[in-house]
């Protein structure tokens, strides 16, 4: 048996604000090989989660193979658009949904996880203001917009996080193929900021190894009916079509996400670092799309 241990490593998953996305799945995975877990969710969706988790709303979804229940061991609110908190300008601050969350900046994410020992953080959020605006109609603040939520804030995690990292720790970011091949729809500037974030996470990676000898990687899933794919358009019909085109005719499912975030977090990944690591049935491979 060569199993994926986590035992003893304190996980952080950074945007998780329900149970059908991504980051929720890959949280589970890190539990399921026994490390302890922490998430950062969106102030906006900060009170609604924690009140599912109280009511049992999800419990189906927190059980373990084992069939004990994933507990998070801190629930941070996290707005990865700010660095820290003089950054925020006054009318978030006062807004309902983020006043008396405390620093929910990376920074503020920063000084709630110093002491705290962190081995492995994922992040696993994006957002465009104009992601249904074609690339030739989106502005240039909804351009930066995203490009600044989706990639910067992961510059800014691992630069305000590396340093309090227990040594050989992992960094872990979501892209997508947008970033290299042309997807209609996913617009607003979201496939440079996937672009960015590959591209980024490549220096990172150098950057932070020989700073600190953590590692980064990013996993590229297919396409997938979370919340945010929802939001951006017709997910399912993009869900079929790479299942019909894909060399595995299957749609990707969350846990082999989960699954390979969980090996790429781990001792037995200890010698990739700088890569993007396609989790899409192949789809990634072909040049010519045969749709069966
Ligand atoms: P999701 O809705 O579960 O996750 C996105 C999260 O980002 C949400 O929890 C949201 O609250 C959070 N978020 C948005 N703006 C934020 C901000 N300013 N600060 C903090 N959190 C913020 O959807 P998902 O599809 O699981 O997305 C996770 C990652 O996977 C994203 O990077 C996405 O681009 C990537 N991805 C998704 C697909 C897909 O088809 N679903 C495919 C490839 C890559």
């Amino acid at each position: 048996m060569l199993p994926i241990d986590l035992t003893g490593k304190h996980a952080l998953v950074a945007g998780v604000g329900d149970d059908r996305g991504f980051g929720f799945a890959i949280a589970k995975a890190l539990a399921e090989c026994g490390a302890k877990i922490s998430i950062a969710t969106w102030p906006p969706l900060y009170k609604m989660f924690k009140l599912s988790l109280e009511k049992g709303r999800l419990d189906e979804a927190l059980t373990l193979r084992d069939g004990s229940k994933l507990s998070f061991a801190a629930i941070y609110p996290f707005d990865a658009d700010y660095d820290r908190f003089d950054d925020v300008p006054a009318d978030v601050r006062e807004h309902r949904r983020y006043k008396e969350l405390g620093d929910f900046t990376i920074g503020g994410l920063a000084a709630a996880l110093a002491g705290e020992g962190v081995d492995i953080v994922v992040h696993s959020l994006a957002n465009a203001p104009e992601v249904k605006n074609p690339l030739v109609q989106t502005s240039r603040a909804g351009y930066l917009a995203a490009v600044g939520t989706s990639a910067y804030s992961f510059v800014s995690l691992v630069q305000q996080l590396g340093p309090l990292m227990r040594r050989g720790g992992s960094f872990l970011s979501l892209s997508y193929l947008a970033s290299e091949r042309v997807f209609p729809g996913y617009g607003g500037g979201m496939s440079a900021a996937k672009a960015a974030l590959e591209s980024d996470a490549r220096v990172l990676a150098y950057e932070a190894a020989r700073k600190w000898g953590h590692r980064v990687n990013v996993v590229s899933p297919g396409p997938y009916a979370s919340r945010a794919a929802q939001a951006i358009g017709p997910v399912d019909q993009m869900i079929e079509y790479a299942r019909r085109a894909s060399p595995l005719q299957s749609a990707v499912t969350a846990d082999e996400v989960g699954a390979t975030a969980a090996f790429l977090a781990s001792p037995l990944a200890s010698g990739i670092t700088g890569t993007v690591v396609y989790v899409d049935k192949g789809f990634s491979a072909m040049g010519a799309h045969v749709v069966g």
